[in-house]
């Protein structure tokens, strides 16, 4: 029986081809021409203003903090269940994160708590849409717009999906994308900044290149370059960008392919939920995804911990993810009076991922579900 992972980089065939091209062009450090080729694409094809790639999402979200202008005791809101970046980035800045619950169908941050979270001390909205499923971007941006709020879109898992049409990341007044190697287009480590709304432009090609304004001695617009602002480095070196130009270019495939593994797991695994034994991802009208993730609710956190052990004795890897993050030691620092999160505090503890890569084979897939029901036959 041989093992089944629960994720396995996906490459897409011009990887190493495009890394001599990128050898040959003699330019390895940033924004060469297979950054540029990235961005360009990623800006017509998901109708973009502006993209700039980065070297993590974490690195696009350290930017929309400065952009947001995130200074000690600022509020930004966002869901307790996520990735720590998601909040780490504007801590950087002195933020002060309140933790709003999350809908129990999406896993999303619940819009229906979002205003009653809002303070005169409020400086940003950062929802995140998990397993790529969207936010009700609708309902979010409205409040947003109501309260004069910047919205930053942590959209590490959703690249390519939509709401109602429009790409994520695109929504918002910023977006970040990740090219992490567990992401459904990678380069390794990877991500982009989605800028669309124009004020924040010029000031984020200052901030991803030392806080200088390289950027526009290089257009001509300055005569030579200097130091205008706080920033760091944050653009990959053109290595990245040659592996990731591989794998966008073949983006449509890898994501036929993994939503064909996301919709054979959902049919195979709906007599199990209409026993009531689980419970399977939603996604409401208006949501587009790319089968980022296969998840599966148990009934309790006992049975999530005895099937991850039934798995693993059948050679199958599944894992769990997100400690809230208003109960993380951090967390209980800088957000001491959350009040309870009841959906957060559940649901993450009845969350399990099954295995989701481009190479997994339908058998594979059978043989996971067919380990999934029989732990249900045995234990029900
Ligand atoms: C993966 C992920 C990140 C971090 O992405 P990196 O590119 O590894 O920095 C942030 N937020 C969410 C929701 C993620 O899934």
């Amino acid at each position: 029986m041989s093992f089944i992972p629960f994720n396995k980089p996906c490459i897409a065939g011009q990887e190493l081809w495009n890394i001599a091209q990128a050898v040959q062009r003699e330019h390895l450090s940033g924004d060469g021409w297979f950054t540029r080729q990235c961005c360009e694409w990623m800006e017509q094809q998901f109708h973009a203003r502006k993209v700039l790639l980065t070297h993590s999402c974490t690195a696009a979200l350290e930017m929309a903090a400065i952009l947001c202008d995130i200074r000690p005791g600022d509020e930004f809101i966002v869901p307790s269940y996520t990735f720590v970046s998601t909040a780490n980035a504007f801590v950087l800045r002195g933020g002060v994160p309140v933790f709003v619950d999350i809908r129990p169908d999406t896993l999303n941050l619940d819009e229906t708590l979002l205003e009653r979270a809002i303070t005169p001390r409020t400086k940003v909205i950062v929802p995140v849409h998990y397993a790529g499923i969207a936010c009700d971007m609708t309902a979010i941006m409205e409040i947003a717009r109501r309260h004069h709020l910047p919205v930053v879109e942590d959209a590490a898992q959703g690249v390519g999906s939509s709401w109602r049409g429009q790409y994520l990341g695109t929504i918002g007044h910023l977006g970040c994308y990740s090219f992490h190697e567990t992401k459904n287009f990678i380069s390794g480590e990877g991500g982009a900044l989605v800028i669309n709304d124009e004020r924040f432009l010029e000031r984020a090609e200052i901030i991803r290149e030392k806080g200088t304004d390289r950027s526009r001695f290089f257009r001509g617009m300055v005569d030579k370059y200097t130091w205008v602002d706080i920033g760091s480095s944050y653009l990959p070196g053109e290595l990245t960008a040659a592996f990731l130009h591989a794998q966008l270019m073949e983006s449509g495939k890898i994501t036929e392919r993994r939503l064909a593994i996301w919709q054979h797991y959902h049919e195979n695994l709906a007599p199990l939920e209409q026993q009531g034994l689980i419970r399977r991802p939603v996604v409401p009208p208006g949501c587009c995804h790319g089968g980022h993730m296969y998840y599966l609710l148990t009934r309790t956190p006992a049975e999530r911990a005895g099937l991850i052990a039934w798995l693993a004795e059948r050679q199958i890897e599944a894992v769990f993810h997100y400690v809230p993050l208003h109960q993380s030691p951090m967390g209980r620092q800088l957000a001491p009076h959350t009040p309870p999160l009841p959906v957060t505090e559940d649901l993450h503890a009845r969350l399990l991922r099954l295995p989701c890569f481009c190479e997994l084979q339908p058998g594979q897939i059978d043989r996971v579900c067919a380990a999934v029901t029989d732990f249900f036959a045995r234990s029900s």
